[in-house]
């Protein structure tokens, strides 16, 4: 058999049982249909096959899990960080264990291809490891003597937290959530998105066989507008950590007012990956394809806007297009695949409205453009040349394999363009003018940044953007700092004067 075949033989295995009974919420230990008992189907973006029904909560199940999420949380809080740490690196365990099945579900339930989301399922578990480490760490605080008072700080967890995600490599960014909290302390309620609920269930199956105790981590899809809106406003639920659009990311700070909810968000992008003329031209090529292309293009950090400075742009444009012409679009379970298709129709219209948008903004459809196939969302990898900044496609996070060319004559030029956005998550810079790296560096409104290199995380670093592009870091103690309430306590150290009134 080809890999291909083998993975779909295997995948037909795996996606057996969720034919039989659906994808079911799990609260306080329990699987559990909605309690409306509304399903809604859910497709593949392969071949729009069915795959399964899938629970559709409302307020009632939001209430009961956030409820299962309260009553559990004072034992887990309570247990000793060394029981947290050892129930965490069980998880990671069990992801390893079954690291394929959640990779081949994965890409069938979003269209993310193979060779991508089989280091996706493994760095969910080194998320699961790295903070099962530091759970021993999480309520250290410091030591801050004043003349009178031993002042020290600890952290204390803030309580049950709503985990909202996006479809876009939901299983490696539910990991990346709900693993901090879970060793700062906190209980979780987690809403995975609609499009792509599969391997959250997988996740909440692996974490209570690892021995994790019933409610501290409780399951509830359903759609954004009642399930997710519901969690936002739960009075129990002290903080939502959320991943998505930033116009939902603002609906969500509105939803949250009324019971003065602790916000985290990663939200949208447009990052510019500026290329001068001075660069190792053939590692940016390569650094430029892989962050626009890679995951369907489906991806925050993504560099969806090149600004390639005008004496070196007609080669480095030339190469681009040949390479983006190549890449090779297919089945997301064929090893050999680098783009699937994107994850709904939805979203596969959003994208090729953008199409249109290029040829009547003016700008060249230099490769692609156009729908690959006629079965499933697949669209061609796709190069727009002769952009401006303001147009459209410049702009707006199109979310999809899809990168917009823009010259630049120099520096200053491309430093104001690449500023000139709402949104400010992540930044690529191509020089070996180390003076300029850091002029660039010092200037460039995003909140993360890569010199000479594509994004490589790396845990301890804080991952968050600026502008449209989020509220808050993830990463090292940083994640602590929002799933924590820092606690000062002030300790008397002899007989200072207290001011005496009415004495
Ligand atoms: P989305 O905002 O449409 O949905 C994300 C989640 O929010 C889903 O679970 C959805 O059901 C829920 N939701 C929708 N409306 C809601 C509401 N009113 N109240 C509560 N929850 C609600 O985003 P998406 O289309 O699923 O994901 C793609 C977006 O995510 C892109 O903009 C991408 O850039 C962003 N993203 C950002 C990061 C980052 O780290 N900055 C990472 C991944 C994805």
């Amino acid at each position: 058999m080809t890999d291909l075949a083998t993975h779909q033989a295997k995948l037909d295995g795996y996606l057996a049982r969720f034919r039989d009974t659906g994808v079911l919420n799990q609260i306080g230990g329990e699987a559990r249909p909605a309690v409306s008992g509304a399903t809604f189907d859910n497709h593949s973006p392969v071949d729009e096959s069915f795959i399964c029904r899938v629970a559709r909560s409302g307020a009632e199940d939001v209430d009961v899990a956030a409820r299962a999420a309260k009553a559990a949380y004072p034992a887990w809080r309570d247990l000793p960080a060394t029981e947290r740490k050892a129930i965490l690196h069980r998880i990671a365990d069990g992801i390893v264990a079954r690291a394929e099945e959640i990779a081949l579900c994965e890409c069938w339930d979003t269209g993310q291809a193979y060779r991508f989301m089989s280091k996706a399922a493994l760095r969910g578990a080194e998320n699961f490891r790295f903070f099962a480490d530091r759970a021993l760490s999480a309520r250290d605080g410091q030591a801050l003597p004043s003349p009178t008072l031993m002042n020290i700080t600890t952290r204390v967890p803030i309580g049950p937290v709503g985990v909202i995600t996006p479809w876009n490599t939901p299983f490696m960014l539910s990991t990346w959530k709900i693993a901090p909290a879970l060793a700062a302390g906190c209980t979780v309620v987690h809403k995975p998105a609609e499009f792509s609920p599969v391997t959250a269930r997988i996740l909440m199956e692996i974490a209570e066989e690892s021995g994790l105790p019933p409610g501290v981590w409780n399951l509830v899809n359903g759609f954004g507008e009642d399930a997710g809106k519901a969690l936002t406003e739960h009075p129990d639920i002290k903080a939502i950590a959320f991943v998505g659009e930033s116009r939902t990311g603002s609906m969500i700070m509105k939803q949250g007012a009324e019971t003065l909810k602790r916000v985290h968000f990663e939200l949208g992008g447009k990052n510019p990956v500026m290329v001068f003329e001075d660069a190792d031209l053939d590692r940016a090529l390569d650094a430029a394809i892989f962050m626009i292309y890679s995951l369907n293009g489906e991806r925050c950090t993504s560099s969806s806007r090149l600004l390639i400075q005008d004496s070196v742009a007609d080669g480095f444009l030339e190469k681009l297009a040949a390479r983006v012409r190549n890449i090779r679009v297919g089945n997301p379970l064929d090893p050999a695949t680098e783009v699937g298709p994107l994850i709904h129709k939805t979203h596969f219209d959003k994208v090729c409205s953008y199409f249109d948008k290029a040829r009547a903004e003016g700008a060249e459809i230099a490769v692609g453009g156009r729908r690959a196939g006629d079965l499933g969302w697949f669209v061609q990898p796709t190069l727009f040349t002769g952009a401006s900044n303001d147009m459209a496609i410049a702009q707006e996070e199109i979310f999809g394999p899809v990168l917009t060319a823009i010259r630049f004559k120099d520096e200053d030029e491309a430093m104001q363009i690449a500023n000139d956005i709402p949104y400010g998550l992540t930044g690529y810079v191509w020089t070996n003018d180390l003076t300029r790296a850091l002029r660039i560096t010092d200037r460039l409104e995003a909140g993360m940044i890569w010199v000479n290199s594509e994004n490589v995380r790396h845990l301890p670093t804080p991952f968050g953007g600026v502008k449209a592009s989020g509220i808050g870091r993830d990463g090292g103690d940083w994640s602590f700092e929002f799933y924590m309430e820092q606690k000062h306590i002030g300790l008397a150290t002899g007989q200072h004067h207290i001011p005496r009134l009415g004495a």
